[in-house]
Order: structure tokens, then sequence, then C-alpha cells
């Protein structure tokens, strides 16, 4: 699983450092360098990629995840798939 940062707080802290003027006579190069310090040193989340899926009709009768498959009964269908984690956004019957 990667690291992941906030778009907004890596262009702030770039932003927040650059602006100084003591580093204009940085060659590119260096900046660059400057600049992957800034970033590896931010605070980063382990992030995981949202599932989307769809309560489905099972043909046994129970509902079905629509991302793994996993039967549910009916009774018991919820906002995500007790299986994969999926998101369910809705009933496809
Ligand atoms: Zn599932």
């Amino acid at each position: 699983m990667g690291e992941y940062v906030s778009k907004i707080a890596v262009i702030r802290a770039l932003l927040k450092d650059f602006k100084d003027e003591r580093h204009t006579w940085y060659s590119a190069s260096y900046a660059i360098d400057i600049m992957a310090k800034i970033v590896d040193e931010m605070p980063s989340a382990e992030v995981r990629p949202v599932v989307h899926g769809r309560w489905e009709y099972h043909p046994e009768g129970d509902a079905c995840c629509s991302e793994c498959g996993w039967p549910t009964p009916w009774l018991y269908i919820s906002n995500y798939c007790g299986h994969c984690g999926a998101e369910m956004e809705g009933l496809d019957v």
C-alpha cells in the first residue's frame, strides 16, 4: 500500500518554502531535490481504493454483492458488503 498526501498540503508546503527569496539562486536540479525532501517529510496516510458495488438478485433468493458475489439474506443487506467491503450504492433486482 502506498503513502498518500493531500494535494493541497503539498502545494501549500512548496509555495511556503519556495516563495522565500533565499531560494531564487537555486538551480532547477537543486530545487527539485529540495521539493522531494519537503514532500518526503510530509505526514502521509495509508488509504485504500473505494470499491463501489450493488446488491443484486441471487438465484437462490438472497441478495449478492456485484463485486464478490457473496450471498446475503435480504434481511441483512447494508451499505457495505460484509465480505469484500464494497460500498453498496443500491439494488439491482
Ligand atoms: Zn462483496
